[in-house]
């Protein structure tokens, strides 16, 4: 880190420690430890009565009068490794466990024998909306980007950090249009696949569709990332169940991993949706991979943390904006370091959005998702009976810290919160700068 000059740091770091002395600074100190380096912790005023249930008593109150600035920090929980490492990590870390416990079972309610149910992880990606610049290939290897005798070309071979990968070879003749409603319809898209998926799974089993629902499941995770070219795909690990009343069982014995390779691949192909305005309908990319998850092949493992890892990423990687987009960023989008092919999908996505002109797509919110370049869905989602759940797994968390204080049986908090702000102030950011620091110092 470069140290920042002295002068810039001094004034605000003297006006917060003349504010905290003794208990003060010490009752912060132990705040910011239990942040566990959250940068941009919630700032929250408030008070709580906790209440013994069986004598009605006030045993304990609390008010953030008594903490330094009047507020309690609390972790953001942000899930976006640019915006704040530390809760990104804890997110990650989440969606591992959650991910695995779906292969692998045996923790957090899902049975062990789910590691013997048919297993694969699939990527859907979008089509092409016109050529772009290409980088090294899986195997790290440098191509030659796009070259062509006629239309859009490129001879040149660009490294993995070159900033031209993924952005419109022709910009003139790019389908801007046809890539943001793909985007704002990805979700959609997603949804019609899962509906065909079941429809070719019993075609293929030989059942009709009220047997299959019946006696068979499809479970899935996935999570979207957002490829350099600036449109989403998916990753999703799935999962072909049997259906009991209680839930999960064991599959059905048709039920095999080639079976379920070739119904998402002819189902994905099989998806259209047609949209005002464009004259093709929107439809997945023609490249479906399906690889079956099980020793040998991809490990749960490997799979999990993979699904995870992008679970932490966002639009980022297309250089776009990581707030929603205002009027006046329009004009200055380049000025505040975007691409120019991001910034061009950005202001098709404002262009689009401005509902007197574009009616059609009114329900769409591609103003409001413009920095997101249309895509509006949730980064990772499962079906119920996948695995348990993020916010199972907070709950997990909040009740050990609960039961770590009180008696949860016998005692009820009764609380009163405001939301007073984000962030650390610019002497407490110094401070904390110092003490991080030291820590590795150490
Ligand atoms: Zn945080
Ligand atoms: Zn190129």
């Amino acid at each position: 880190m470069t140290p920042t000059p002295l002068n810039d740091l001094l004034g605000p770091v003297l006006r917060d420690l003349a504010r905290r002395s003794g208990h003060d600074l010490n009752r912060w100190l132990e705040q910011v430890d239990r942040l566990g380096g959250c940068r941009e912790p919630m700032r929250l005023t408030g008070h709580t009565e906790t209440v013994d249930t069986r004598t009605g008593q006030i045993i304990a109150t609390y008010d953030t009068k008594g903490e330094p600035h009047g507020h309690l920090l609390l972790r953001c929980g942000n899930r976006r490794a640019s915006r704040c490492p530390s809760c990104a990590e804890v997110y990650r870390r989440d969606t591992f466990h959650l991910i695995r416990a779906g292969l692998l079972g045996g923790d957090k309610g899902v049975p062990e024998t789910v590691s013997t149910h048919p297993r694969v992880l699939a990527t859907l990606t979008a089509p092409s909306f016109g050529p772009v610049h290409r980088g090294p290939g899986k195997d790290g290897k440098t191509v030659v980007c796009h070259p062509r005798r006629t239309g859009p070309s490129c001879h040149r071979w660009h490294k993995a950090d070159d900033p031209r990968i993924g952005q419109a070879i022709d910009s003139g003749t790019y389908d801007y249009t046809g890539h943001v409603l793909w985007n704002a319809h990805a979700g959609d898209l997603w949804r019609r696949f899962a509906i065909y998926l079941r429809r070719h799974l019993a075609a293929a089993a030989g059942l009709t569709r009220a047997v299959f629902n019946d006696t068979a499941r499809v479970s899935f995770a996935k999570v979207a990332e957002y490829q350099a070219r600036g449109l989403v795909h998916f990753h999703a690990v799935m999962r072909l169940d049997g259906r009991s009343p209680g839930g999960l069982a064991a599959p059905p014995g048709w039920a095999s991993v080639d079976l379920l390779d070739g119904a998402i691949r002819s189902a994905a192909l099989a998806v259209s949706l047609d949209v005002p305005g464009l004259g093709e309908p929107l439809l997945w990319g023609r490249q479906v991979d399906v690889s079956p998850i099980a020793a040998g092949a991809i490990t749960e493992r490997a799979v999990a943390g993979y699904v995870a890892k992008y679970a932490t990423k966002s639009a980022e990687t297309s250089g776009t904006l990581d707030r929603p987009v205002k009027a006046h960023d329009i004009a200055q989008l380049y000025a505040q370091g975007v691409p120019d092919h991001t910034a061009r999908l950005i202001r098709t996505a404002w262009r689009l959005g401005n509902h007197l002109v574009h009616p059609e797509y009114a329900h769409l919110r591609l103003r409001q998702w413009a920095h997101m370049l249309g895509f509006r869905g949730h980064f990772s989602t499962k079906s119920r009976l996948y695995s348990t759940t993020l916010t199972e797994l907070r709950q997990a968390r909040a009740d050990f810290r609960i039961r770590f204080t009180r008696d949860p049986a016998t005692t009820l908090v009764l609380g009163s919160w405001t939301y007073a702000g984000q962030g650390f102030t610019e002497g407490e950011r110094a401070l904390v700068a110092g003490l991080t620091a030291k820590e590795v110092g150490r």
